[in-house]
């Protein structure tokens, strides 16, 4: 493992954009980058640059088809659900793209008490949520002790006579130190996630300006060595696409998983790919400096999925229902489902700001009915990270395809515990038939008793049951 290079600046921002000064590839260029790409090893930065100057409609369609091989090769017809807790919206820093900027006196602020997280933790867990995020804007009132009261009264709610309860919270927070990382392990947090919002450490200044916190590139793009310092193996990384040059972006990216591979023996767990939102009192998010149209969008997310095949991929409710649909196809593995992005909106609607606008407004469960009619089995499935098959351990198993073996029947579990629990009888047909369906389907016909008997006692009361 190289660890010379850990916490050292690793962008190299020339080269990546000499990368991208390139002509478009012939043809037998990218046949040869999408073949590499269907042996599920990944792609190196030059091929990624190479694709992401594909400009001809039927060529971005072959990496669209490819995309859709390996994400049905490696995760099958699964999506993961999750759900935001915003546990407060003071921040002292002024990004210029987001509405809880500190000089933003357009929205009303809160920061949420210990009771009111457990109000939106009951609130969630009544819809059906297993997995949520915390998240908040940057403030020494809600700093790491904070944060680490905050996840053990959220682990701690029960509802429906204790048999409801989160089983996985992942944390998105403001970088720290490898102390605080160190804590927030020990509250058993699954995921720490932080976006780099753009990799390109020149614009990076215009949005974050000087005197804050958040003005520090390095310190927030070395913020993974630190987690990983911390005893933190799962950690998810991001760019907020809009404010650069979307390539760029991708390469960025690409860099930092490759950087996390090099120092730590594995790359990050998640990638997010938030699109810049509308947002009150946020000059940058009214006038998106570099907007990213539909079409490149859905490439990125293409190139992004056979660039990292075993990187999961999150879409959040930014993006409006079609998208989500239709990106489930090409990369996206997470999706955040009836999400609110002002604290205390799940128990409560009382006009505190939210973050930015929503694209997706639906409700959990119409979200569930739509991936239905996709085809897609929604999975509540915490499993991996309970086993303890985390980080590299997760990576060397996932490589060779063994995942499927697990996440397959524990989403089905966890879909089946929703169905029982939380779905009205219409939702409970659909997917009891697609469960049906999806058994038929099955490659791995010997878990197949295992499966069946797990569903049963499922139906008889049991849950919680995971490979
Ligand atoms: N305050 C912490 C931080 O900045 O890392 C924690 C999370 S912040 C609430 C979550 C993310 O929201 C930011 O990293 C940024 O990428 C994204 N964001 C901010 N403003 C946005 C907007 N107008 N549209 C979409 N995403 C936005
Ligand atoms: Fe604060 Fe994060 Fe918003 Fe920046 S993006 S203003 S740090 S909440």
């Amino acid at each position: 493992m190289d660890i010379a290079n850990r916490n050292k600046v690793f962008i190299d921002r020339d080269y990546l954009h000499s990368l991208l000064e390139r002509k478009a590839p012939e043809q037998n260029e990218i046949n040869n980058i999408l073949n590499k790409s269907l042996e599920l090893k990944g792609l190196n930065l030059e091929e990624v640059a190479a694709l992401l100057c594909v400009e001809d409609k039927n060529q971005i369609q072959q990496i669209m088809n490819a995309a859709h091989k390996v994400k049905d090769e490696i995760y099958g017809k699964r999506l993961v659900l999750f759900a935001p807790i915003y546990t407060g919206n003071v921040c002292c820093n002024n990004c210029t793209y987001c509405s809880f900027r500190k000089d933003n006196h357009l929205i009303k602020r809160k920061i949420l008490t210990m009771e009111e997280i457990e109000q939106e933790t009951s609130a969630l867990l009544k819809q059906g949520h297993k997995r949520v995020l915390l998240i908040c804007g940057e403030n020494n009132k809600n700093g790491t002790e904070y944060m680490c009261e905050a996840i053990r009264r959220t682990y701690g709610v029960r509802e429906n006579n204790g048999r409801d309860y989160i089983r996985r919270i992942n944390v998105e927070l403001a970088p720290m130190e490898v102390e605080d990382f160190a804590m927030l392990h020990k509250e058993k947090i699954g995921t720490y996630v932080c976006f780099q919002e753009t990799y390109d450490s020149e614009l990076y200044k215009r949005f974050h300006p000087a005197g804050t916190p958040k003005a520090d590139y390095a310190y927030r793009l070395t913020v993974m060595d630190r987690a990983q310092e911390g005893g933190i193996n799962d950690v998810g990384i991001g760019a907020l696409f809009g404010l650069g040059d979307y390539k760029f972006e991708v390469l960025g990216l690409m860099q930092h998983a490759k950087h996390l591979e090099d120092c730590y023996g594995c790359g990050p767990h998640t990638v997010s790919i938030p699109r810049l939102e509308p947002a009150i009192g946020a000059p940058d998010a009214e006038h998106v400096p570099q907007p990213v149209s539909d079409d490149d969008f859905k490439k990125l997310v293409a190139i992004i999925r056979i660039a990292l095949p075993y990187t999961g991929m999150i879409l959040s409710t930014r993006e409006n229902s079609a998208m989500r649909n239709e990106l489930i196809n090409f990369g996206i593995s997470q999706i955040s489902a009836g999400s609110r992005t002002n604290p205390g909106a799940y128990a409560e609607e009382d006009g505190t700001g939210s973050q930015f606008e929503l694209g997706d407004h639906r409700e959990m469960e119409d979200v569930i009915n739509s991936f239905i009619d996709a085809g897609y089995i929604p999975s509540f499935c915490t499993g991996c990270y309970r086993k303890g098959r985390v980080g590299e351990d997760f990576m060397d198993l996932a490589k060779p395809g063994l995942i499927k073996q697990y996440c397959l029947p524990n989403a089905i579990f966890t879909f089946q515990e929703y169905l029982n629990d939380f779905a009205h009888e219409d939702t409970k047909q659909r997917g009891m038939k697609l469960i049906k369906q999806m058994l038929e389907e099955y490659d791995q016909k010997q878990l197949i008793p295992k499966i069946e008997s797990n569903l049963n006692e499922i139906n008889k009361g049991q849950r919680d049951l995971y490979f």
